[in-house]
């Protein structure tokens, strides 16, 4: 057993730890091992402590007073102090249901201004998170075809243990012969065009040359969540073959596989923004320069050359929004302040940051009023109990993988 001199010297040591900035993960088991086992942690800790000394010394004499980057520090850079302060970092669960809640409460969010002008939310609600309110023929908390069509993909993903592509199609034709309140128009063509399902994107493009849009992003939330634990390669080879549902154009097929990926780093506990170099290594050589523009640390929506219903700034705009926020609720206020398609840029920006900062960070007044009625389903709709367990069912499932890569 421990006596009190044991406890004393663990105290020292943990307050000692603080002081020199110690990795906690380096930290932690010293002053255990030092009061319950031997002197061996102990004299580990005290060899630490002279050669951290020494540093800070060094850096004190060479290093002009330097202010913290609070971004730099954030994430993954936390000192030991901080580590000892904040709460514990969300498990892979909880980061899971932050995707695909917080991507339905981005687009229910987002819903009531959509295609308003800069700076109509923040006007709205000054420098505060905001409310969820109704507007634009939405109630407050309800969450349109984005997170319609992403419970659409995660059922089939379930149901099938994969990507089958013509069961996915089937549930979206269901769900546009609904009618909807909102539609992605490049959708809505390829979906009651009467082609079969393989083709339909496919011929859409051929013809009008546009199919370019977000309607693929705004609903990865699912599929990302069920694939992340695939890895890389895999992720994003289904998100591919997702998008090619209804998008023919490439840009849109490679957009969605980074916000796949960058999702699957996240869930991972690591910075999806230092992820961004591999993702777009893993992008078609033909599309990386135009996602490497947008995904730049310098880029930001005022860079845009499209709207942000294209598929570019979409991606572009969430990235930025998780980027130059530190809350959950901050980069949703920032990604819907930014006008335009606001439900889609929020739900994106909603699983990304959802991924990042866990269920927990995700606002009770917010997840009260989500609601998800879905069209073409009789009288379904999901609310927040029914996100989080078919979330918890989407990460929990490891038996998939047979992706094979883009059809169409
Ligand atoms: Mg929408």
């Amino acid at each position: 057993m421990a006596g009190e001199w044991d406890l004393l010297l663990g105290r020292w040591m943990y307050r000692e730890g603080r002081r020199l900035e110690i990795h906690p993960l380096v930290m932690s088991p010293l002053p255990v091992l030092t009061v319950l086992l031997s002197p061996i942690g102990l004299l580990a800790f005290l060899a630490l402590r002279a050669t951290r000394t020494a540093h800070a010394a060094r850096s004190r004499a060479t290093a002009p007073a330097a202010r913290p980057d609070p971004r730099r520090h954030g994430r993954n850079g936390r000192s030991y102090a901080d580590a000892m302060e904040q709460p514990p970092a969300p498990s892979r669960l909880d980061r899971a249901v932050g995707t695909v809640v917080g991507s339905a409460v981005g687009d229910a969010l987002g819903a009531p201004f959509e295609f308003g002008e800069p700076g109509v939310y923040r006007a709205r609600f000054g420098d505060g998170p905001g409310e969820m309110r109704g507007g634009g023929g939405w109630d407050p908390g309800e969450a349109t075809d984005d997170t319609h069509m992403a419970v659409l993909v995660g059922e089939s993903l379930l149901e099938h243990g994969g990507v089958n592509g013509q069961d996915v199609f089937a549930r979206f034709q269901m769900w546009a012969a609904g009618d909807p309140k909102d539609i992605g128009l490049q959708t809505e063509q390829v979906l009651t065009g009467g082609d079969p399902w393989d083709m339909a994107a496919a011929l859409h493009f051929q013809m009008t040359g546009r199919a370019a849009g977000n309607g693929s992003l705004m609903r990865a939330s699912t599929s990302a969540v069920f694939f992340a634990g695939a890895g890389r390669s895999a992720t994003m080879a289904a998100a591919r073959e997702l998008a090619a549902l209804t998008h023919g154009d490439r840009a849109a097929w490679e957009g969605t596989a980074v916000l796949h990926e960058l999702i699957r780093v996240a869930l991972e506990g690591a910075d999806p923004l230092a992820a961004v170099p591999q993702a777009l290594a893993q992008v078609d050589p033909g599309h990386r320069a135009r996602w490497a523009a947008v995904l730049a640390p310098d880029w930001h929506p005022g860079l845009a050359t499209e709207f942000n219903g294209a598929v570019w700034p979409c991606l572009g705009s969430a990235v930025w929004a998780l980027r130059t926020t530190s809350s959950f609720e901050a980069s949703l206020a920032a990604a819907i302040d930014l006008g335009g398609d606001t439900d889609t840029v929020a739900a994106v920006t909603g699983a990304l940051a959802g991924a990042v900062h866990g269920i927990g960070a995700v606002p009770a007044r917010w997840t009260r009023a989500l609601h998800v009625p879905l069209p073409g389903w009789g009288n379904r709709v999901l609310r927040l109990a029914e996100l989080t367990e078919l979330a918890g069912s989407l990460a929990g499932f490891h038996g998939r993988g047979q992706s094979v890569g883009p059809g169409g």
